[in-house]
């Protein structure tokens, strides 16, 4: 229910105003893909009358991309080899710098990018200014993993940095992220998109309504209810006949109606 509440803001907010909505399913994380979740999302849009344009976009599929932007980070001086175990990192937030002068990188070793010591701002569309400084939060964080694969952080800054990218909608699970993305943009002279941090669902104990918390699946034999609720958390006060339209009756009236400045300007929503 979570995801599907940041997906229906994002269709709602772009096809308001009248640009395309993109499918995009990050899975480079290739050891955390669960068989059939890319389906399960494929088929629960699809129950929802949540039609995207063009093509899916598999960030499996763009693996030359990123690296491409690797190298850039690389052929700039932007990156260093990190040697650090799990267990020497353990228990610490900010990176100490550690491996900042190591040359000479070891087999299995992650590459890590050199933040600046500066604060980044940028304005969230739902949530107001933010500000951040990556040397006090995070410090210089992985763009390659020890395993090979490209961090999330940079696939992403990537993709949302492309043309094609000119707005996020998303779950305030991820405001955290969006400094680091921006950086990476900077870095890359990508032109970042604008930014929506929606407010994330959560259980009456406070945990994220996700898969990754085992939350119960979306029933999309109850589609056009789900959708109500989705109106009713969102702020856009739908009128209660709608509790009984069709799906595309709701989403019409969401797109003609559409206010994100009604979205609750909180990082959290107890699921009804
Ligand atoms: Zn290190």
């Amino acid at each position: 229910m979570g995801s599907l509440l940041a997906a229906t803001a994002s269709f709602l907010d772009a096809r308001s105003q009248d640009v395309p909505w993109y499918l995009r399913i990050d899975d480079i994380d290739t050891p955390r893909n669960v068989p059939g979740a890319a389906d399960d999302i494929i088929r629960t849009l699809a129950a929802h009358a949540l039609h995207w344009d063009g093509t899916i976009v598999w960030q499996s599929q763009r693996l030359a991309h990123y690296e491409a932007a690797l190298h850039t980070l690389n052929t700039t001086g932007r990156t260093f080899y990190c040697h650090c175990s799990r267990r020497q990192l353990r228990g610490i937030t900010v990176y100490p710098g550690t491996c900042r002068n190591l040359r000479d990188p070891e087999p299995e070793t992650a590459l890590r990018v050199k933040v600046a010591d500066a604060t980044l701002q940028f304005i969230d569309r739902i949530q107001g200014r933010q500000q951040n400084s990556l040397c006090e939060t995070v410090g210089d964080f992985i763009v390659k993993r020890r395993d090979g694969l490209i961090a999330y952080q940079l696939a992403t800054a990537v993709d949302d940095g492309s043309v094609e990218t000119t707005q996020v909608v998303r779950g305030s699970d991820l405001l955290d992220n969006t400094p680091r993305q921006l950086y990476l943009m900077e870095l890359l002279s990508l032109e970042p998109p604008s930014y929506a941090h929606i407010p994330t669902l959560v259980s009456a104990n406070g945990q994220k309504l996700s898969k990754q918390y085992h939350a119960a699946p979306v029933d999309s034999a109850l589609a056009g209810e789900n959708l109500y609720q989705i109106l009713c958390l969102l702020g856009q006060n739908p009128p209660a006949e709608s509790g009984f339209w069709s799906c595309e009756a709701l989403l019409n009236w969401g797109i003609g109606n559409w206010s994100i400045d009604a979205i609750p300007a909180v990082k959290t929503l107890a699921a009804p």
